[in-house]
């Protein structure tokens, strides 16, 4: 599925499209595409929310499939492998941030169905120093949203500073959100949600939140942190004012509408509000490891490949419970 031009998801804005096989290059491999998560991040490319890297371009972030090609040079993998591919498709290795243990940040980073064509496909080439294996006792499409939410809200989770007992606000209950609040429970959390779509409320009291409401709701106690999934500036200001002296607040967003101008005292008092950008490779193997030991369980609605507009539309109108996954027939 390509997308050629950027438009609303309601609009179709995927098309099928024949492309030629990719062969890896030296370090690569290829991986046969059996599932791809559906990302927040995708629906922000389509809709053009983003700047456009590639056009055309493949979507599609967190796959997990089998190694199908092995170029020359690449180690840790071998044929028939099940691999798990995500946003992080490569970095210099070289840049000051690289060199400072940040490599998330790196100056020359790219990232998968953004830079290089990504997983709604039937094959995806990725460099083996950057791919993943899938703990075994997960299935395919409960693995595939580890990939991006969890490892994007677990590096969101560790930058709340939310510590083992904490109050830590959720702001929004998307795919993400409903692994962090699993992995912040088992830390020893106790979860704070907000969210309006009552399937969501559902779920969050379901996986054991403390406490479901509306953002503009005080919660029974002053949160220690919060994390915002909802790329809704105003948002930030509803966390803020639910949070306690020396608070953070995590933004775990790509994109985010802009955030109103406040008040000082909503911040005075030490309060952080922090931006959350990519992830490590380090972060993603201790999600995966995190998310085996939990064990953690993903929500997941199936479309098939060809319905990838159908998917983005349910997710931008918060009509999926969990996370949407795309699944090769
Ligand atoms: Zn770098
Ligand atoms: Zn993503």
């Amino acid at each position: 599925m390509v997308l050629e031009r950027p438009r609303p998801a309601e609009e179709g804005p995927l098309q099928a499209r024949d492309i030629p096989e990719p062969t890896p290059g030296p370090g690569e491999m290829r991986v046969r595409v059996r599932v791809c998560g559906v990302c927040h991040t995708d629906l922000h490319i389509v809709q053009g929310e983003l700047p456009i890297h590639k056009l055309p371009v493949v979507l599609g972030h967190q796959v997990v499939g089998v190694v199908d090609a092995v170029g020359v040079g690449a180690k840790g993998f071998k044929e028939g492998d099940r691999t798990g591919v995500i946003w992080l498709h490569s970095t210099d290795g070289s840049c000051e941030y690289c060199r400072r243990n940040a490599e998330n940040l790196c100056l020359n980073a790219k990232f998968t169905g953004y830079d290089v064509d990504g997983g709604y496909a039937e094959a995806v080439i990725v460099p083996a120093a950057f791919a993943y294996h899938i703990p075994k006792n997960f299935s395919d499409e409960n693995a595939a949203p580890l990939l991006c939410a969890g490892v994007i809200g677990y590096r969101s989770l560790k930058l709340s500073g939310a510590a083992k007992s904490g109050r830590l606000g959720l702001y929004g209950f998307g795919a993400s959100a409903h692994i962090v609040l699993q992995i912040a429970r088992h830390m020893g959390c106790e979860l704070y949600v907000f969210t309006r779509a009552a399937a969501h409320r559902e779920l969050a009291t379901k996986l054991g939140a403390a406490w479901v409401g509306d953002a503009k709701e005080s919660p029974p106690h002053e949160l220690d942190a919060a994390i915002v999934f909802a790329p809704a500036g105003p948002i930030v200001l509803d966390a803020l004012r639910a949070s306690r002296k020396g608070g953070t607040v995590a933004l775990a967003g790509i994109t985010m509408t802009p955030i109103p101008e406040m008040d000082y005292s909503l911040i005075y008092g030490e309060r952080i509000v922090r931006s959350v950008a990519n992830s490590t490779r380090q972060d993603a193997r201790e999600l995966l490891e995190l998310a085996a030991e939990v064990p953690v369980r993903t929500e997941v609605t199936l479309y098939p490949l060809a319905e990838a507009n159908r998917a983005l539309a349910d997710m931008k109108h918060s009509r999926i419970e969990g996370a949407g996954v795309l699944r090769n027939s």
